[in-house]
């Protein structure tokens, strides 16, 4: 694993969330974008070499929601970028880690995810991802 790409929190509402975390980290949100899949909206803020994603559920349905309903708002992920997304879930299903899906899925920011069950790791959910490359375009 690379280094942490990304931190993840839960939040109930984007709007009022995203000023605060301007001024926190003095850095205006970069990019806000929907995941379809996932059932959420994100934010995301650059500090340093890592970034802050703020997560809201979407249209009110999903997993992010029953996350919030249950534990409230607070850390939801700690983001793990890799090299090769596939030898690592082969690697760490290997070695008798839950992944939450078979196949990397797409994920915000450009990237290739998969979710670890937080049952392995410390009650921590873990995601994976490796960005994915486009021709003729440099990584920032
Ligand atoms: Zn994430």
């Amino acid at each position: 694993m690379l280094k942490v790409e990304h931190i993840g929190i839960a939040v109930t509402s984007l709007a009022r969330s995203i000023p605060l975390f301007e001024t926190l980290l003095n850095t205006p949100c970069y990019k806000k974008e929907e995941v379809a899949g996932e059932n959420v909206t994100t934010a995301f803020f650059k500090t340093g070499d890592t970034k802050i994603e703020l997560l809201e559920a979407l249209d009110g349905h999903g997993v992010l929601k029953k996350f919030i309903e249950k534990r409230g708002e607070g850390l939801h992920h700690i983001a793990f970028e890799v090299a090769d997304i596939e030898s690592e879930m082969t690697r760490l299903k290997n070695a008798g880690y839950t992944l939450l899906s078979e196949q990397p899925k797409r994920g915000a920011d450009n990237k290739l995810i998969c979710f670890l069950h937080p049952g392995n790791t410390a009650g921590v959910l873990v995601e994976l991802c490796q960005e994915i490359k486009s021709p003729g375009q440099d990584r920032g």
